[in-house]
């Protein structure tokens, strides 16, 4: 029996055993993941660590020692098959059984998988964990054709490593421009610049109907008949929250696990945080589902408050990073459909920022290689700010001069 088991061993997992320690927590804390490795970070597995400049050790969120020194315990490389909240147990998928006075859900997403004809040939692949990441690496050094599938921050991120590495790199988009889920037609617009300049190839608004090979991968066969020479492809068409054990339990889910402001399920004995959990998020107004490390780091932090007995809602400004060849990428706020565009520098430069405004209030920033400019837009989303546009346009004008 524990006093708190953390289902999930990644970034929130691991953030939500660190934070209750930080506070001092003394009760006894089990931290469970399905993968072999001990918590590590995700971001650099489409960075510098697929590129080859990072050691393995440098992903770790902790060193070893950190968890036997904090009395976190760990079961790694052991799946939970079942919550059980009414008996406050998990089952462990050999069948052991372990009791808690609380359970936090932080079992983050499952990348999706297209279903076309061919998807099962080797050399297709989606990169999610460190494991992905080693297969993406040995077959990257052995083929010169690389094929990617969705124009998202890990589809993109990946295809400038393997153009830096020399591949011959194809993106296929089904949606008109790179990341039209998350971003402006400005930073699309720029981002896809990038990388034309670097020599990728876009197929945008081209669905992929077959994958075509003999054993292994060797084509991409697009709805137009086009077909696309590629011996490894990498598929970024996001990622669905990892819910089956939520559901198993009869916890409200609705694409994540439904909590409330301070990250309680349904259940008043279980928690769920990060990539898996659906929070009511005042910065859009409703039900959000947030994929970021920020977003880990401080949901973990709320749910530890809340098992310390104090309630603090959660009132964050999203944010998130991208890295791609020498751009910096650096997003805070979300940005909805209707909004009014600042864009402050030069584009041409490769450092400006654009900030979206409705109704004058400042609601979301992208930054390109502007880390001060991030800084400040923070604080102006979090107070809600309705700068001068004028003044928000003019680089010599400090944002932080008008926070
Ligand atoms: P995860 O880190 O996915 O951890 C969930 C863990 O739970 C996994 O290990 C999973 O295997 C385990 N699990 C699931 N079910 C069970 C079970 N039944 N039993 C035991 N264990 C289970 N964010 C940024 O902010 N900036 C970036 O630049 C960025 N880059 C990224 C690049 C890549 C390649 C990826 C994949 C993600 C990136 N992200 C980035 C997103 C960020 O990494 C995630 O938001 C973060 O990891 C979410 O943490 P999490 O703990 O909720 O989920």
């Amino acid at each position: 029996h524990y006093d708190v088991v953390i289902i999930g061993a990644g970034h929130a997992g691991a953030a939500m055993a660190i934070s209750l320690r930080q506070r001092d927590f003394a009760g006894s804390i089990l931290l469970v993941g399905d993968e072999l490795s001990l918590p590590y970070e995700r971001p650099p597995l489409s960075k510098d660590y697929l590129l080859g400049n990072l050691e393995t050790a440098k992903l770790l969120i902790r060193p070893e020692a950190y968890w036997h020194e904090n009395s976190v315990d760990l079961e790694l490389g052991s799946p939970v098959a079942a919550l059980n909240h009414k008996d406050s147990e998990i089952t462990f998928s050999d069948g052991r059984r372990i009791g808690f006075n609380w359970c936090v859900l932080a079992t983050g997403g499952r990348a999706r998988y297209l279903n076309s004809p061919g998807a099962n040939l080797t050399g297709i692949h989606c990169l999610r964990n460190i494991d992905d990441v080693e297969r993406i690496r040995t077959e990257l050094a052995l083929v010169e054709d690389v094929a990617v599938v969705g124009a998202g921050f890990i589809g993109l991120e990946f295809a400038a490593v393997a153009r830096t590495l020399g591949k011959n790199v194809t993106v296929i988009e089904a949606q008109e421009r790179v990341l039209a889920r998350v971003t402006s037609p400005t930073i699309s617009e720029f981002i896809e610049s990038q990388h034309r300049d670097e020599g990728v190839q876009f197929y945008l608004k081209h669905g992929v109907t077959a994958f075509e090979g003999d054993g292994n991968v060797s084509s991409v066969l697009l709805e137009d008949g086009t077909k696309i020479p590629a011996q490894l492809v990498v598929c970024g068409i996001g990622i669905d929250a990892e819910t089956t054990l939520a559901e198993g339990a009869g916890l409200e889910c609705d694409h994540g696990v439904v909590v409330d402001e301070s990250f309680r399920s349904s259940a008043p004995n279980v928690l769920a945080i990060g990539d898996c959990s659906r929070h009511p998020n005042i910065f859009a107004g409703g039900p959000w589902r947030l994929e970021s490390v920020q977003h880990a780091q401080d949901s973990a932090a709320v749910a530890a408050e809340l098992i310390l007995g104090e309630s603090i809602p959660y009132s964050q400004v999203p944010t998130f990073w991208s890295d791609q060849y020498n751009i910096r990428l650096q997003s805070a706020g979300l940005l909805g459909v209707e909004y009014d565009t600042v864009i402050r520098g030069r584009i041409e430069d490769k450092k400006f920022s654009v900030i979206y405004t409705r109704d004058n209030r400042v609601v979301a920033i992208d930054c390109v290689n502007s880390p001060r400019d991030f800084m400040a837009a923070r604080k102006l989303i979090q107070q809600g700010a309705q700068p001068d546009p004028i003044q928000l346009a003019d680089i010599a004008v400090p944002l932080r001069s008008l926070v």
